[in-house]
């Protein structure tokens, strides 16, 4: 009765505040209705199958890919899609549907209260890496707690990356895991061996720790990206499986992956899974493009060290201007000073525009990569900017606030 009257106070907070112009209202009527009954959350999760996606980097686009993929099951699969992923945005998504599996995307801290609520059937653990340096915690006591919660979780399946040895520390004690190769571009959170305090040493094909036992598990699948580009998900009984997306970049085929595999783990045939993740063509406004003016930009979101390195692989390859803006509000975490971790000299040949409310900081950063640059406040006149340069097409990478201050400012 109270979790009914619950959910029925969080659609009518969330349905009057669309109505008013003041956003998805997610938060909003989640708060309300866990306001009336503390319990939502595990009422709402009851005689659902709940999947759980978590880690610092591409939870949103996991959680999507994860979502469609259990959509080719033919049930409906609620999600939070606004990307509201604590337990006010998690009430939110549940409390308007009755379908019989859900995906939610879970901010790294509240994984283990998360997961004794909704008594997830799978939880897919990305990576670990730092983000929001002045307020989130310390990565390696976050693995500590995903351990100790996944480990007191004996039903559900975890799904995570082998070669991140802090999620591998995080999943260590869970009675399922499905290790999944999905690579590791950024590995300097994570050379100090969370079991002994010894030093990780990455080398070909994985990693060890040099005085304990601690080293890479042997995954069930493996991302195979060959030199044309095109990718495999090869699993350990042989199987080989086509990668074909329309999202761009090695990231994102790693997405692509686990999702199968959690997919797998929920009964959903990967194949069936993996050919409707082939359709999915942007996420949150991720990677579209989109015009200003009469400039077509490709936005692009990353907001930490770790997402830097996975998108620099991708702008490298290319030859349009590239537009950075870089806010350090309190979505973004206070502290810019990560941008002296991301390898900007990999920028050295681009046309590059540095914009944002911390235009200055990333201008002393590039100066100090030896990236040539120009500077303009303005970020939507920076986007204008970059295009002098070339055929009215630019790319755009903003950190969060930065990136969606631009897509608001888009057609
Ligand atoms: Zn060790």
């Amino acid at each position: 009765m109270r979790a009914q009257l619950a959910s029925v106070a969080t659609r009518f907070v969330n349905a009057t505040s669309r109505r008013l112009g003041r956003g998805q209202g997610t938060v909003a009527g989640g708060r309300v209705g866990l306001r009336v009954d503390p319990e939502l959350l595990e009422h709402l999760s009851t005689g659902r199958q709940v999947v759980l996606v978590t880690g610092t980097n591409g939870k949103t686009t996991t959680t999507r890919l994860v979502t469609v993929g259990l959509g080719a099951s033919g049930d409906a699969v609620a999600s939070n899609e606004t990307g509201s992923n604590m337990p006010e945005g998690h009430v939110a998504a549940l409390a308007g549907t009755v379908a019989p599996r859900a995906v939610l995307e879970v901010d790294e801290v509240y994984l283990p209260r998360v997961l004794t609520a909704t008594a997830a059937a799978a939880v897919v653990l990305l990576n670990l890496s730092r983000d929001q340096l002045d307020r989130t915690n310390e990565v390696r006591m976050v693995a500590g707690r995903w351990r100790a919660a996944l480990a007191a979780a004996p039903r559900t399946h975890v799904v995570a990356n082998a070669d991140d040895p802090l999620v591998v520390w995080g999943a260590g004690a869970a009675r399922d895991v499905r290790w999944v190769g999905a690579g590791l571009r950024w590995q300097r959170d994570a050379v100090g061996c969370p079991s002994c305090e010894g030093r990780i040493e990455f080398g070909e094909g994985g990693w060890a720790c040099t005085s304990c036992a601690f080293a890479r598990p042997v995954p069930v699948a493996t991302l195979a990206v060959a030199p044309d580009g095109s990718a495999t998900g090869v699993w350990s009984d042989g199987t080989v499986r086509p990668l074909a997306l329309r999202l761009p970049g090695r990231f994102n085929l790693a997405n692509a992956l686990m999702a199968a595999v959690a997919c797998e783990a929920c009964g959903v045939e990967p194949d069936d899974a993996l050919s409707v993740m082939a359709t999915v063509e942007e996420v949150a406004g991720r990677f579209t493009v989109r015009e200003f003016g009469d400039v077509r930009a490709r936005l692009m979101l990353a907001k930490n060290p770790a997402g830097w390195e996975e998108l620099l692989d991708l702008v490298a390859q290319g030859h349009v201007p590239l537009v950075v803006s870089i806010n350090a509000r309190v979505a973004d975490g206070g502290d810019p000073s990560w941008l002296w971790d991301v390898p900007y000299e990999r920028l050295a040949d681009r046309t590059v525009v540095a914009t944002g409310d911390r235009v200055r900081d990333l201008s002393v950063r590039l100066h100090y990569a030896g990236v040539a640059h120009t500077t303009e406040e303005d970020p939507v006149r920076a986007v204008a900017r970059a295009a002098d340069h070339a055929a009215g097409a630019v790319d755009v990478i903003g950190n969060y606030t930065a990136f969606h201050d631009l897509l608001e400012h888009s057609a």
